[in-house]
């Protein structure tokens, strides 16, 4: 299956947010309205293009 890099950067990137509080990865489609899973907060940011994932 091939996939252009562009293709897997917006699967990663893309609808994916990081919660400030705790870097819990969730991937939602509507940031402002959505908590983070693991401890509750509200406070979402958009993952940095070119952060390295932890393998
Ligand atoms: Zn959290």
């Amino acid at each position: 299956m091939a996939m252009l890099p562009q293709e897997i950067s917006e699967r990663l990137y893309k609808n994916v947010y990081v919660c400030m509080k705790c870097n819990a990865r969730i991937r939602t489609n509507k940031p402002h309205r959505t908590k983070c899973r693991k401890c509750g907060s509200k406070q979402l940011r958009a993952v940095k293009k070119g952060m390295k994932l932890k393998k």
